[in-house]
C-alpha cells in the first residue's frame, strides 16, 4: 500500500504561499480585465471562486490566508476609493466583512470535507492492505517469509523507519544487533508488558515511536517499532496494531504446526521402534530355539549321534545363525534409517568395488554360480554409504536366489545423471496386486515355503531413499522379477585416484 507520504512542513508552507499568491493574482487579473464589463459583486464572486479552489487544494491555514487576502485585494483594487485600503461607504464595509466571513466559512467547510475524504481513502487503503497481508500470510511456511512480508507492510504503511524482529527461545530477540539500543530496549519492554508502548497509549508516552508486541503473554513471537508516532494519530496506531495481530497470528500458527509435526514424528518413531522390537523378538525366538536345541543335542548326545546326524545339526546351527544375523542386521539398519533423524556418512564410492564385495559374500550361497554380473569399467562414482549399498544389493540377490531358479543377472549402467543397478531373475515374479505392498516392513508375498521376515525389501527401499535414489520393481518380459535401483550421480566428480 502506498500511504500518502507526508511532505516536509517547510516545503508544504512554501507551496501554500505560492498557490495563494497565484490564485489571488489570477483573480485580480480577471477582475481588472473584465473591469469595464462587470460589477463589483461579480468581481467579489471571482475572489470567492479563488477562495473555494484554495480551500479544496490547501490546508486550513492556506485557505484562511487566501480568504483574508481575497477580501484585502478586492478592497484595494476594486472597492472605491480604488488603489487604497480605505473603505468609503458603510455598505461596502459591510459587504467586505460579509465576504470575509463567507470566505472563511467556505474554506473551513471545504477543508473539513477534504480531510474526511483523505481519511476515508486512507482507511480504505489500510483495509485493503490488511486484507492482502492476511491472504499472503495464509500461505507462508517459514518465519522468514512472515518477517519479509511484515517488514514490507510496515514500510508501506508508515514513513518509518520501522523495525520488526522475531524472538527465539522465549523472549530473546533474533538478529537485533543492528538496532539502536533504545529500540531494542523498547521492544523488550513491550514484550515484557505484552502491551503497546508510546505516544497516545498511556504507557511510556514520552517515546518517539510505538513499540508493539507480536502476540500476548506466553505466546510472544516478536516485536515491532513504528515511527513516526503521534499521540493524536489513533487510526495509525490501530492500523499498526492490526498489522501486528495478523503477523503474530501467522507466526503462532507456524510454531504450532512445527511443534505438532515434531510431536507426530516423535510418536511415529516411538511406534516404529516398538513395532520393530515386537517383531524382532518374535523373529529371533524361532531360530534361537533351533540353535539352542541343535547345540544342546550335540553337547549332550554327541556319542549317540551318527556322523551324518551331527553334520545335519551343525548345518542347521549355521543356517539358523546366518538367518538370525541377516534378520538382525536388516532390522537394525531399518530402525536406524527410519527412526533416526541423524544423517549417515556418505563418501565417494565405486560401484564396481561395492558389487565385487557383495558378490564375494553372496557367492557362498550360490554354489551353482547362478548370478551373472555385468559391471562396465569407468562408471561414475556415487556418494554413498558402502555398507548400506552392499546390504541393498545383497538383499536383492538373496531374494533372487531364494525365490527363483535359473540364471540371475546383475547389471550396472550409467544412464545420464543416474546409475542404474538391476537384479533380474526368472522366478515366479510378483503379482501386480502385491507389487507395492512387498516394500512395506513385514509384508510377505506368496512365499512358496520360503522362510523370511519380510524386512529385506523395506530396508532396500529405505536405503535407496536415504541416498536420494529409487528402488522399483519393473515387469520383465518372459516372466520373473526385475528390481531396479536408480542412484543420482553428481556432475562434479572427484579425481579418480583413490587414497
Ligand atoms: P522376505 O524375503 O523375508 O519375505 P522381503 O522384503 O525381502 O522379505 O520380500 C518381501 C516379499 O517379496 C517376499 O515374501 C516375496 O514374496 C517377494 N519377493 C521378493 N523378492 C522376490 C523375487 N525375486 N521373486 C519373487 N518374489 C519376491
Amino acid at each position: 500500500m502506498n500511504s500518502p507520504k507526508i511532505p516536509e512542513p517547510s516545503r508544504q508552507s512554501a507551496r501554500n504561499w505560492i498557490v495563494v499568491a497565484l490564485l489571488l493574482t489570477a483573480a485580480t487579473a480577471c477582475g481588472l480585465l473584465l473591469d469595464r464589463y462587470i460589477s463589483l459583486t461579480s468581481q467579489a464572486m471571482i475572489y470567492v471562486l479563488a477562495v473555494v479552489i484554495a480551500a479544496y487544494k490547501l490546508d486550513w491555514i492556506g485557505s484562511a490566508v487566501c480568504a483574508v487576502g481575497a477580501v484585502t485585494a478586492l478592497n484595494f483594487f476594486f472597492v472605491p476609493p480604488r488603489w487604497t485600503f480605505e473603505v468609503e461607504s458603510q455598505e461596502h464595509f459591510i459587504a467586505l466583512a460579509t465576504m470575509l466571513v463567507v470566505a472563511l466559512v467556505i474554506s473551513h467547510l471545504a477543508t473539513g470535507v477534504r480531510r474526511e475524504t483523505e481519511i476515508a481513502r486512507l482507511n480504505e487503503r489500510r483495509a485493503r492492505q490488511l486484507h492482502g497481508l492476511a491472504a499472503n500470510l495464509s500461505s507462508v511456511t517459514s518465519p522468514e517469509e512472515v518477517l519479509a512480508l511484515g517488514q514490507e507492510a510496515l514500510d508501506a504503511a508508515f514513513t518509518g523507519p520501522c523495525s520488526l524482529v522475531l524472538t527465539h527461545d522465549g523472549n530473546e530477540l533474533d538478529h537485533a544487533a543492528g538496532l539502536a539500543a533504545s529500540v531494542r530496549d523498547g521492544m523488550r519492554c513491550c514484550m515484557a508488558e505484552a502491551a503497546v508502548l508510546g505516544p497516545g497509549t498511556g504507557r511510556w508516552p514520552g517515546l518517539d515511536a510505538w513499540y508493539l508486541p507480536l502476540g500476548d503473554k506466553g505466546h510472544m513471537t516478536g516485536a515491532v517499532c513504528v515511527e513516526p508516532a503521534l499521540a493524536q494519530d489513533v487510526s495509525g496506531r490501530e492500523h499498526a496494531q492490526a498489522l501486528c495481530a495478523l503477523l503474530a497470528q501467522a507466526l503462532w500458527r507456524l510454531r504450532l504446526t512445527s511443534s505438532m509435526l515434531a510431536a507426530q514424528s516423535d510418536a511415529q518413531r516411538q511406534q516404529l521402534q516398538s513395532t520393530f522390537l515386537a517383531a524382532i523378538s518374535h523373529d529371533l525366538r524361532t531360530p534361537l530355539a533351533a540353535i539352542v536345541g541343535a547345540a544342546s543335542s550335540l553337547q549332550t548326545q554327541r556319542d549317540k549321534l551318527s556322523p551324518s546326524e551331527q553334520e545335519r545339526l551343525l548345518g542347521s546351527i549355521v543356517s539358523e545363525a546366518s538367518y538370525l544375523s541377516t534378520v538382525t542386521e536388516n532390522t537394525l539398519q531399518l530402525v536406524r534409517l527410519t527412526s533416526s533423524a541423524q544423517e549417515f556418512r556418505r563418501d565417494w564410492e565405486s560401484m564396481e568395488e561395492i558389487v565385487g564385495a557383495v558378490l564375494a559374500r553372496v557367492r557362498q550361497r550360490d554354489p551353482e554360480r547362478r548370478i551373472k554380473s555385468k559391471v562396465p569399467e569407468g562408471l561414475p562414482l556415487v556418494k554413498a554409504d558402502p555398507v548400506l549399498l552392499a546390504q541393498l544389493i545383497g538383499n536383492l540377490l538373496d531374494n533372487a536366489l531364494k525365490y527363483s531358479e535359473g540364471a540371475i543377472d546383475l547389471t550396472v549402467n550409467a544412464d545420464g545423471q543416474e546409475l542404474v543397478v538391476s537384479v533380474k531373475d526368472r522366478g515366479p515374479g510378483i503379482p501386480e496386486a502385491e507389487q507395492q505392498a512387498i516394500f512395506e516392513p513385514y509384508a510377505r508375498g506368496d512365499q512358496s515355503g520360503q522362510r523370511g521376515a519380510g524386512l529385506g525389501l523395506a530396508l532396500c527401499r529405505a536405503i535407496a531413499d536415504a541416498h536420494g535414489g529409487r528402488l522399483t520393481l519393473r515387469p520383465r518380459a518372459g516372466g520373473g522379477s526385475n528390481f531396479v535401483l536408480t542412484l543420482p550421480v553428481e556432475a562434479q566428480q572427484p579425481g579418480r585416484e583413490r587414497p
